[in-house]
């Protein structure tokens, strides 16, 4: 690990846990391969950093790990947005999410100014980032981009906005396929962002062609996933848009062997040991895991619907429920179905605000996952084996789920048809309940869990000494040596 000493990799993670966590991930295989690794944020996402890196002091050397987080002011005041709001999760309301991105552009000079001062040999900033392909080029070093997702979605998105095919569609819900992308992938108009199929110009389609055109520009990308997963797609991206990338995933794996749990984003907000007894007196592969992510969050319909779906499904639960701080009713509960919480005592387990998430998934008696198809979770679904229903959401969510159910062939769509910034009432219990069930009884969810078994297994492998993802990583950190 010695002769990494003379690289110094400095990463810039976006402000928000879906980014955050594998760059915390990132920073410790980093580290454990004698790399020293400087995380950049902002003062409030500091103690996150701190927390999730303090588990591991010693890489598998015996060396002491070093990782440092330096920090750089948030700029509210200047984007307008209210003192403590440094994440895109403690946003009051949704429309602040324009300031928040504001926020991100203004970080540059505050950047660069530790660049100055520290010299690192790399920069690996978030794809929200983009100009820091230039902020990297005045100090003379490579900037690699990482985008917190996988391959296929950037395969898939990138063939969709280049070649347009739902400009020959006749209606929102009339599928087409994907051009050009291997597989023939459908999806539907519906499920495209507004800003790409209505062309329109705003905050966000000028940051993602920005973040586009800054990609083309760096030195190549860093990616959280692992080769056996999509390699048609990671040749894609490699051949056909012709860039350099580096698998190094499932991040989430690198804490398996720890002594200590790994924090991930937030203190649970449930006691870790009671999940876990609670889930050791279930029947293996008999519990489904209901969660979307850390930013999604549903009206109160919505909730009451996935409530009644999962209690006629008959099947046993855990369910993550997020209420935003403007919920005025977050205390009454008036979410839940009359006596809903009576009926499920010991059936299931809701869980207001965070879960350990890696730990339940992990954990024998889960049988299947409910996801909005964040990347992370997504993954990390794949890493514990387990069959999902697929949910997406908004961002990249929709070609994560085409993923899942038309390639790996692990999930159910529950029939989520629109790209949306705030969840309504959109998905019915019915649809529910006969995704939850299919992705867990029958003939159908033996052969999806076995593959997702396989999936995992072979994400394991990547992860050792010769497998895919530590080759790729180790490629990478020589590539950058010999750079510097
Ligand atoms: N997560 C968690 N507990 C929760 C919700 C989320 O630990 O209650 C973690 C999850 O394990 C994942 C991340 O937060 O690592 C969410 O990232 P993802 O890409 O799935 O979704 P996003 O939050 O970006 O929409």
């Amino acid at each position: 690990a010695s002769q990494n000493r003379e690289l110094h990799v400095f990463l810039f993670p976006f402000m928000a846990h879906g980014h955050m966590i594998p760059v915390s991930d990132m920073a410790k295989l980093f580290a454990a391969q004698g790399v020293k690794t400087t995380i950049i944020t902002n003062t409030l996402n500091a103690p996150t950093f701190s927390k999730a890196i303090r588990s591991r002091k010693t890489n598998s050397c015996g060396c002491g790990i070093e990782i440092e987080i330096k920090t750089i002011k948030f700029p509210s005041q200047e984007a307008g947005l209210p003192e403590g709001c440094e994440n895109l999760d403690s946003l009051p309301t949704p429309e602040l999410a324009g300031n928040f991105f504001k926020a991100m552009g203004l970080l540059q000079a505050p950047l660069e100014q530790l660049l100055l001062e520290d010299q690192p040999t790399c920069l690996v900033a978030d794809m929200f980032f983009p100009w820091a392909t230039d902020a990297a080029a005045k100090f003379g070093i490579p900037r690699l981009v990482f985008h917190g997702t996988s391959f296929f979605a950037l395969a898939a998105s990138d063939c969709v906005w280049r070649y347009e095919p739902f400009k020959n569609t006749s209606s929102d819900s009339e599928p087409f396929v994907i051009p050009n992308l291997p597989g023939l992938i459908r999806m539907t108009r519906a499920q495209v962002p507004d800003f790409i199929k209505d062309n329109i110009e705003n905050d966000l389609s000028r940051l993602l062609k920005q973040s586009k055109e800054a990609e083309v520009r760096s030195y190549g990308i860093v990616v959280n996933s692992f080769y056996e997963l999509e390699p048609v797609y990671a040749d894609y991206y490699r051949k056909v848009l012709g860039k350099k990338a580096w698998h190094i995933g499932p991040l989430s794996l690198c804490n398996r062997d720890n002594e200590e749990k790994a924090y991930r984003g937030k203190e649970a907000s449930i006691d870790e040991h009671e999940c876990l007894k609670w889930l050791d007196s279930k029947k293996p592969n008999s519990v489904v895991y209901v969660c979307f992510g850390s930013v999604v969050k549903f009206n109160n319909s919505q909730l009451k619907d996935i409530a009644l779906g999962l209690e006629a499904s008959g099947l046993e639960f855990i369910w993550v429920v997020r209420k935003g701080k403007d919920d005025d009713d977050v205390g009454k509960e008036d979410w839940l179905p009359e006596g809903f919480e009576e009926r499920m005592e010991g059936k299931g387990l809701i869980i207001r605000g965070w879960a350990p998430q890696v730990l339940i998934l992990d954990h024998g008696a889960v049988g299947g996952f409910v996801t909005h198809c964040g990347w992370n979770s997504t993954l990390e679904g794949i890493a514990a084996g387990l069959p999902m229903v697929t949910w997406p959401v908004a961002a990249e969510q929709f070609y994560n789920e085409k993923l899942v159910t038309q390639v790996l062939k692990i999930g159910v769509a529950v029939g989520a048809q629109k790209w949306v910034r705030v969840v309504g009432d959109s998905v019915k219990k019915e649809a529910i309940e006969k995704a939850v069930t299919q992705m867990m009884v029958g003939e159908e969810a033996e052969e999806m869990r076995n593959r997702a078994r396989v999936l995992a297994e072979q994400a394991r492998r990547a992860n050792e000494k010769g497998g895919s993802s530590h080759s790729d990583l180790n490629a990478l950190i020589e590539e950058l040596s010999s750079q510097s």
